[in-house]
């Protein structure tokens, strides 16, 4: 099993060096994570959030003890900072259902390709210069299939919901903590 080596923490302050990272996901999943409350204080005792949408990081840093991962992988930055993620990380977690199976996300997956996709975004809904974008120096090249996190790269541990809820969430990561791989198979409902 894998083995987080969170309890002795990483970082020269003997605390756990945490990463939350947003892929192709509304952001739902990192709202949620905020939803802590009070608990983002307690956790602040015990961990450095060194890369994450609420903290200024501009690259994914080295030596990182747990990475939880919002969203699908949908283009070529994804992918890339998937890799990196994985590279850089002892433990990788699939955060929220668009990681986790794709969910709202892969909603264009059955339409097969990713010309119809573009026309419909970019030509048929649009009324002024309508045009596909095609300057990939600027913005990252869409994947012809959006793609759940553990197709792309090894993961850890699943954290399903759309959104997990704030208690899952808390759970999750104190496991880690704790030097655990959670195991929520008593904490999911479904239906
Ligand atoms: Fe948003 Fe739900 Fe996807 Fe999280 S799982 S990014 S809340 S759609």
């Amino acid at each position: 099993m894998v083995q987080i080596d969170a309890t002795a923490g990483s970082s020269q302050d003997g605390k756990a060096r945490l990463a939350t990272v947003w892929l192709g996901g509304c952001s739902g999943c990192h709202m949620s994570f905020l939803d802590l409350d009070e608990r983002l204080i307690e956790l602040a005792d015990k961990v450095n959030i060194v890369y994450s949408p609420i903290v200024d990081t501009k690259t994914f840093p080295e030596n990182v003890d747990a990475t939880l991962v919002e969203g699908a992988v949908c283009n070529s930055e994804h992918l890339y900072l998937a890799k990196q993620i994985r590279d850089r990380s002892r433990i990788v977690v699939s955060f929220g259902d668009c990681a986790v199976n794709g969910n709202i996300t892969a909603m264009r997956n059955p339409l097969g390709k990713l010309e119809p996709v573009l026309q419909r975004a970019y030509i048929e809904n649009t009324t002024y210069q309508p045009q596909i974008p095609n300057d990939y120096s600027v913005i990252p090249k869409l994947l012809e299939r959006v793609q759940p996190l553990h197709e792309v790269i090894k993961v850890d541990a699943f954290l399903p919901g759309c959104p997990p809820s704030a208690d899952l969430i808390y759970f999750v990561v104190t496991e880690l903590l704790a030097g655990r791989i959670p195991d929520l198979s008593d904490k999911l409902k479904f239906g």
